[in-house]
């Protein structure tokens, strides 16, 4: 038994620190997580259940590598996230128990065709061609939680071309990391390799070829993208 087709390469993500590799299977993220954010698009924070969506694992662009800047949009924004990296899975985790599936960390940017996503939303239509186009995911090497312990509380920002566009703390976030993947799990079967973009803060906006994007989450390796 042979594959008709070379298999397509196994997405992976660099780890901080070591030459292996993190293998990714799925990535989610989540939408609406900070209540300034939430505002900003024109919606009410007051805790409405978190929605989720999904990119394509070979959407990750790693290695400091330059994103291209995609087709079929003039309003590419920026959204920087922190990213969580599950090593264990399951359905239906508690809450107390969804800090044990994290592996680790990493600076995330959810890079999103806002025009593309606004006409999905007027027309009742799916966010994927607005969300999960071709290298939409830009991420930093990946940090294992034995190294940096538990995450809760961390500044979190973003600049273009040395102007802070976006900042807040991960302590914002409406839906807690824990909370996130509990409620994640009682949708789909999490397991080890996912991916989780946990939302992004305020302040998202167009950005443009040629400019340079500087992601920081307290404690982890700045992203460094440049839109080419
Ligand atoms: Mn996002």
């Amino acid at each position: 038994m042979a594959y008709a087709i070379t298999p397509p390469a196994q997405a992976a993500l660099p780890i901080a620190g070591s030459e292996d590799l993190f293998p990714v299977r799925r990535v989610y993220c989540v939408g609406r997580n900070y209540a300034a954010h939430a505002r900003e698009m024109g919606h009410d924070p007051d805790r409405e259940p978190p929605f989720f969506f999904m990119k394509p694992a070979d959407a990750l662009v790693t290695g400091g590598a330059d994103m291209p800047y995609p087709p079929a949009t003039s309003d590419l924004h920026h959204e920087i996230e922190m990213v969580v990296a599950l090593k264990g899975g399951g359905a239906n985790i508690p809450v107390e128990a969804a800090n044990d599936l994290i592996w680790g960390y990493a600076v995330g940017l959810d890079m999103t065709r806002r025009d593309v996503q606004g006409e999905a939303k007027k027309m009742g239509r799916p966010w994927d061609m607005g969300k999960g186009f071709d290298k939409s995911a830009p991420i930093a090497p990946i940090h294992p939680i034995t190294e940096t312990g538990l995450i809760e509380s961390a500044d979190i920002w973003l600049e273009v071309n040395g102007t802070k566009r976006q900042t807040s703390n991960l302590n914002a976030l409406i839906w807690s990391i824990p909370e996130t993947i509990s409620y994640l799990s009682g949708l789909v079967e999490l397991a080890p390799g996912d991916l989780i973009f946990t939302g992004t803060p305020e302040g998202v906006a167009a950005c443009v070829k040629g400019d340079v994007l500087h992601g920081h989450v307290d404690g982890l390796t700045d992203l460094n993208v440049k839109l080419v």
